[in-house]
């Protein structure tokens, strides 16, 4: 009996279990070379030819188009983690897979599956307690943070600049929208420029926009500004110009065209009569309107975004005016400084010192698209980073060590856990390996002996991680060199590999409809 379409693929028991488990593993193996600070880029090519340059785990995973369910849920395990943490997340879709290659030896060893998904829970709730126990008693000061962001843009393609640098600058900007409430992450907002090949940073205490004056006789500077946001066209509304004017004498034409001369200087002139110094308006404008005001003084912005409008408004505390009639001096948002400066190609809008939001841009500027595609990832990464770790101020040795003690700590408990469970919760802490093994692997060492090597440097002195400067490797406490993360960047990807990997070891049944 059929209870299903003969058309719907089945695949059942270990079938199923090692299909789902291989493509998990495939998965995560596709972003293993990318991790730490000798991490190697990928290059990702869409059926369109459009080209992707990146070391970052997330951005990978999301542009390899991944169909298999199984290997889908390692995608979400790097997708989570960029959401929750916004790094970490070649570490955990690593972790994740080798959690599975793990289950996968306990499954041929007849461990069953449950006891596996109990193991792992369990060995997962001690790897809490072992990052607990790995968080730094100092301070998290800027020099804490500053090194922070630094481990987090170490390898990545950052163009000209130096990790450090932009550390610095990424500091300075959490710094700025930090608030009594915690850190407005959202306030900070990064803005790239292709062109010069520039090696600076800039942080602008505001918004940049991509926008340009309507008009060139405008001021490309305006200080202490009052801005008009806009969802006006100011001109003869489009919509007119289609209408039929029987014409039939030249005074008839010269009537027309006066009226409608007036009605455009009458935009010009409410708009300028109402006191704004820049407006900012999502339709067009009338060159005539952009003449009139040019001469007189106002700076004019046309056909800008509607999410550019949002970000003008909450940064300066305007009111969209939807008709020009309706236009009042208290609909006006306040700025220090509305400049415009031109790049080759493009012409920016800097909105610095808003009325009403502590918003900064982090201002980059990178040689190609490809580089500044690249630096606007891992200076996002940074910024997560150095947020999560001022938010809750708990940082943990990188390099390896926190995954290192982690590991020695749940083989210590293993011990104590009766049965097949045990083997599942040494098979997490072997799994943990991973981490070090691949920084090992990455910097071209030997993956066994930097691993035996690591182990000893921590039985003997505690802290101990593989750190990487330049060709040289150190096996040391990475506190002492500056190489941390936060806490909550090892207790997610922990956490959500454990997740995804328990999940797919459970499923022994897959059914697909056609
Ligand atoms: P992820 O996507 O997991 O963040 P990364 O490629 O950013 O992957 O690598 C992060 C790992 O690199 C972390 O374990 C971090 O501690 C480590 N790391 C960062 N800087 C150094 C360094 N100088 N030496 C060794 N390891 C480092
Ligand atoms: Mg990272």
């Amino acid at each position: 009996m059929f209870i299903m379409s003969e058309d719907s693929q089945r695949t059942q028991g270990r079938d199923a279990q090692s299909s789902n488990i291989m493509a998990g593993k495939a998965v995560a193996e596709a972003v293993r070379t990318t991790l730490g600070p000798r991490g190697m880029d990928k290059m990702l090519v869409d059926s369109a030819g459009e080209v992707v340059i990146t070391n970052d785990g997330a951005t990978i995973l999301n542009e390899m188009d991944i169909e298999h369910p199984a290997a889908q849920m390692i995608v979400e395990v790097a997708d989570s983690q960029e959401e929750e943490v916004g790094d970490g997340t070649t570490t955990a879709a690593v972790v994740a897979g080798n959690l599975l290659g793990e289950a996968e030896d306990l499954i041929e060893q007849d461990v069953h599956a449950t006891t596996i998904v109990e193991g792992y829970h369990e060995a997962s709730a001690i790897a809490l307690e072992a990052i607990a126990e790995q968080i730094s008693e100092d301070t998290v000061d800027d020099e804490v943070l500053k090194q922070v962001g630094e481990s987090s843009m170490t390898g990545k393609g950052t163009g000209g600049l130096t990790a450090e640098s932009l550390a610095e600058t990424v500091v300075e900007a959490i710094r700025h929208v930090e608030t009594d409430d915690g850190v407005a992450r959202d306030n900070v907002t990064v803005h790239t420029q292709v062109g010069a090949s520039s090696n600076a940073t800039e942080l602008v205490p505001g918004i940049v926009i991509d926008e340009e004056p309507a008009h060139e006789g405008m001021p490309s500077e305006v200080e202490d500004a009052s801005i008009a946001v806009l969802d006006v066209e100011l001109g003869v509304r489009t919509g007119d110009i289609d209408a039929e004017y029987a014409i039939d004498s030249i005074d008839q034409l010269n009537t027309a065209i006066d009226a409608e001369e007036s009605e455009v200087r009458g935009y010009a002139e409410t708009v300028a009569e109402s006191g704004a110094d820049v407006v900012f308006t999502t339709d067009d404008v009338d060159d005539r309107v952009s003449n009139y005001l040019a001469n007189e003084g106002v700076l004019v912005f046309e056909n800008i975004g509607n999410s550019d409008a949002r970000d003008i408004v909450s940064a300066t505390g305007a009111r969209r005016v939807g008709a020009l009639d309706d236009l009042e001096e208290s609909d006006f948002g306040h700025a220090d400084r509305i400049r415009s400066e031109n790049f080759g190609d493009n012409d920016l809008a800097f909105i610095e010192g808003g009325a009403a939001a502590e918003t900064v841009t982090v201002f980059v500027r990178g040689g190609t698209e490809h580089v500044v595609d690249e630096l606007e990832r891992a200076i996002g990464d940074a910024l997560d980073v150095v947020a999560t770790a001022l938010a809750s101020g708990e940082v943990v040795p990188g390099a390896g060590a926190t995954e290192i003690a982690i590991a020695d700590k749940i083989r210590q408990e293993a011990a104590g856990i009766e049965g097949r469970k045990q083997l599942a919760v040494t098979a997490f802490a072997d799994a943990l390996d991973v981490i070090p093994r691949t920084l090992a692997a990455n910097t071209g060492q030997d993956p066994i002996d930097a691993l035996v090597d690591l182990r000893a440097a921590h039985e003997s002195e505690g802290r101990a991680g593989l750190i990487t400067d330049g060709e040289t490797v150190t096996i040391d406490d990475p506190f002492e060199y500056g190489v941390v993360d936060p806490a909550d960047v090892k207790r997610e990807a922990i956490e959500s590999a454990t997740e995804a990997a328990t999940m797919i070891v459970r499923i022994d049944d897959v059914i697909a409809a056609e």
